[in-house]
């Protein structure tokens, strides 16, 4: 099955030992390249606009791919830092992940997220 895909934003390649891993058919694995493209779709749209209110479609594309991984849906895993335009500190979310989510009050995506808290 051909695990390379391509998005708005690039060329992808989906991880071959998770893909065995999780026993996922070429069914699962076109799903989730379709997922990818709807969310690369998505970082175009708010690096574009700058808009916050698009980072509620995006969970929903990340929670529809957790299921297609068939992994439970746990927002820890998703990469909030990799949304285009976000400004929250980057290194320390990457070394905490999944355990612990790093915001910044100055980032124009996330930081009314620090009073939703
Ligand atoms: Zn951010």
């Amino acid at each position: 099955m051909n695990l390379n895909f391509k998005t708005s934003r690039g060329e992808s390649r989906l991880n071959k030992h998770l893909v065995e891993q999780q026993k996922l058919s070429e069914e699962d694995v076109r799903k989730i390249q379709g997922l990818h493209c709807e969310k690369d779709a998505l970082y175009d749209q708010i690096e574009e606009s700058g808009d916050p209110s698009i980072l509620k479609e995006i969970e929903e594309v990340e929670f529809k791919l957790q299921d297609a991984w068939k992994f439970p849906r746990d927002v820890m895993y998703h990469r909030h830092w990799e949304v285009p335009g976000c400004s929250c500190p980057r290194l320390d979310s990457i070394d905490d992940y999944p355990y612990a989510k790093h915001y910044s009050g100055g980032c124009p995506l996330h930081g009314k997220k620090i009073h939703e808290l």
